[in-house]
């Protein structure tokens, strides 16, 4: 089928409204965004745009959804929870669509991210039925010491466009779970997929004002909201750039704050491990959603006396790589999300080649409709230049050769990010020295193993702080009280 065929078949596609107190609607000034279509490059549909008039009624909303969500029973909302997580599976292959017509990604994906956010809202909302608190024993006769958790209060939460559901589901289920009520600005680019995520939860029963959803200029919305007295939270997944400047933001007003942002994966192959392994696992895992994910691994660090027998195999996974339209079913990788990355993509390698570098592989956007980029492999990589420092964010892998255990961990914590890490060996002693020296929010040893409701996700350094799995996600969204009571 050819990409404008496949298309035109599957391309239904609403305009996208706010949903504010409860209501879906448009912006107060009728202001629309276009959405363009990644694999086309034709306009798909609109999303609406939120003036700071519709602000101030998501604000007057969400304080009154605070007020009736952290009073419902913890019961209550667990169940309404669950719910939303039903719904979402039941309509699983509507929004997959409307997932692959506005970000690209292969129907596969988009099917997977939906139903991975069930089972995150599940694990979410059963976790939030255990927000304990704790007594503490007292000196003093007839003193009652409760340590109670409460949830923060309203939340503004600002997401991207690379796992448009995923992205919302983690922030929004630990603020749900918690009894926060949320404001999210989720991403003009793709908005009809989380606009769906969150209709499945308005759906099940969430009261009005408890969710609220808007769109329009990221940086006069986070402007406007983070400052705001009304919000108590603010949690963003980005660039390091602009996390830099909301969590600034939030500091000055001391607003609590979680940052996930950018990453440059170093994946470490060892000489002693199963290379063919590492290479299939690590080919996959770059390419997913066109190495548009903090997580990907980028700087293949291999041991040089496995670094050719590594470098055939991963460029043999890359050339099976079917580049092509997400809502044709033979595709394993669809376009760029947006256009801006094709420059910026080719801007790398030009720069890197220019240096000396060696294109293994792709190297450039394919001709055509659409942001298509061939999946590209460099070798012959120096600390110079531009792409060893930035986050490619794209379907590009970097293969670099090291000679002793040191020398890829000073290659590996030489960049000032800290997010994923990945490592390939059958020795227990080199394994144990990179949980202790490798310096990143997430390692995985001898498989791919992260990114799972239940365990922390989450950087350090310049990748931010806070975490959005695991029993960490809900205490960033809850405050401790102290209440010592003599009777
Ligand atoms: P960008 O920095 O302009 O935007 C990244 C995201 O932040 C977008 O969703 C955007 O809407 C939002 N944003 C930008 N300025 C904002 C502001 N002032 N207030 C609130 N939100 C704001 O970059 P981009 O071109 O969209 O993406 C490219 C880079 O962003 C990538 O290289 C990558 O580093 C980063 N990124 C990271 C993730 C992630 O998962 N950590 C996701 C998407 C993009």
């Amino acid at each position: 089928m050819s990409r404008e065929t496949v298309s035109r078949e599957m391309a239904s596609y609403a305009d996208v409204r706010l949903f504010i107190d409860g209501e879906w609607r448009d912006g107060r000034d009728g202001h629309h965004i276009k959405v363009i279509e990644p694999a086309t490059g034709n306009i798909l549909g609109r999303v609406a745009h939120a003036t700071c008039a519709d602000l101030d009624d998501a604000l007057a909303a969400t304080e009154r959804g605070f007020n009736i969500w952290r009073t419902t029973p913890a019961f209550e909302r667990y169940k309404i929870m669950r719910r939303a997580a039903e719904l979402l599976r039941e309509r699983a292959d509507n929004i997959a669509r409307l997932m692959t017509l506005e970000q690209g990604k292969p129907l596969a994906e988009a099917r997977g991210e939906t139903l991975a956010a069930a089972d995150t809202i599940d694990w979410l909302a059963e976790e939030g039925r255990r927000t304990y608190g704790r007594i503490v024993p007292s000196r003093a006769a007839g003193v009652e010491q409760r340590v109670v958790r409460q949830p923060v209060g309203p939340v503004a939460a600002f997401t991207p466009w690379n796992f448009p559901i995923n992205q919302v589901v983690r922030k929004l289920s630990s603020a749900l779970a918690t009894g926060c009520s949320i404001i999210v600005k989720a991403p003009e680019e793709t908005p009809a997929s989380p606009a769906e995520l969150i209709r499945a939860f308005a759906d099940a029963g969430v009261p009005a004002g408890v969710i609220g959803l808007v769109y329009g200029i990221p940086a006069e919305i986070s402007a406007y909201l983070i400052p705001h007295p009304t919000i108590r939270k603010v949690t963003f997944t980005g660039s390091t750039a602009v996390g830099k400047q909301l969590a600034a933001l939030a500091g000055e007003h001391m607003k609590l704050a979680t940052m996930e942002l950018g990453g440059h994966a170093p994946a470490l192959v060892f000489d002693d491990a199963d290379v063919e392994q590492a290479a299939r696992l690590l080919a996959g895992s770059k390419f997913r959603n066109a190495g548009q994910v903090c997580v990907s691994p980028t700087r293949f660090l291999i041991q040089r006396s496995v670094f050719d027998t590594f470098r055939q195999h991963f460029v043999a996974q890359a050339r099976e790589i079917r580049v092509g339209n997400g809502l044709d079913p033979a595709t394993t990788m669809g376009p760029l999300a947006n256009e801006r990355r094709r420059p910026a993509l080719e801007a790398l390698i030009e720069d890197a080649c220019r240096q000396g570098a060696t294109l293994e592989l792709g190297g450039k956007g394919i001709e055509g409709p659409g942001y298509f980029f061939e999946p590209t492999v460099l070798s012959g990589l120096t600390p110079a230049m531009k792409v060893m420092n930035e986050e490619p964010f794209g379907p590009l892998a970097l293969l670099i050769p090291f000679d002793e255990l040191d020398d890829a961990l000073n290659e590996a914590n030489r960049l000032p990010y800290g997010l994923a890490a990945y490592a390939f060996t059958a020795s227990s002693k080199t394994a144990q020295a990179l949980s202790d020296r490798l310096q990143a929010g997430m390692l995985t040893i001898n498989h791919l193993g992260i990114a799972l409701p239940e365990l922390p996700f989450g950087g350090i350094k310049d990748s931010g702080y806070g975490s959005e799995g695991g029993s960490e996600a809900l205490e960033a969204y809850l405050t401790t009280k102290l209440v010592t009571h003599l009777g």
